[in-house]
């Protein structure tokens, strides 16, 4: 079973998705970048990006330390859909292609752009 955890953009949580009811569901529903898991997915953690101006590798090292204290070791990282948005609708710092790199180099999981697709 994949364990996952999904960041989220600080800005916008709880403005486009309330509760991030969107990405439970899609998550239940293997929705969108979901659908890639042919088992049921063991939701780990949901944090914020670490806020702007892009500090999302402190974030991670957090995100990562805790994950693995707790003997529940994170697989694959995404990023939420409004991080997404952010990046291509608004002044969002990160380049998701240079984050990538840098985060599956430095933390040794996969990182995916996006959940759900609505
Ligand atoms: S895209 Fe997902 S993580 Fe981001 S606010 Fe919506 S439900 Fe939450
Ligand atoms: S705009 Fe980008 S860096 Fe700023 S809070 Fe949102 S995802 Fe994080």
């Amino acid at each position: 079973m994949p364990r996952v955890a999904i960041l989220y953009c600080q800005r916008i949580k709880d403005h486009s998705c309330v509760g991030c009811a969107k990405c439970f569901k899609a998550i239940r529903e293997k929705n969108g970048e979901f659908a890639r898991y042919q088992d049921d997915i063991d939701l780990v953690a949901m944090t914020d990006c670490g806020d702007c101006p892009g500090l999302a590798a402190p974030r991670m090292k957090l995100l990562m330390e805790t994950a693995k204290g707790l003997e529940r070791a994170i697989d694959v990282v995404h990023f939420g859909t409004c991080m997404k948005a952010a990046m291509e609708t608004a002044e969002c710092p990160i380049d998701p292609d240079t984050m990538k790199v840098i985060l599956e180099k430095r933390f040794g999981v996969e990182v995916v752009l996006g959940t759900h697709s609505y």
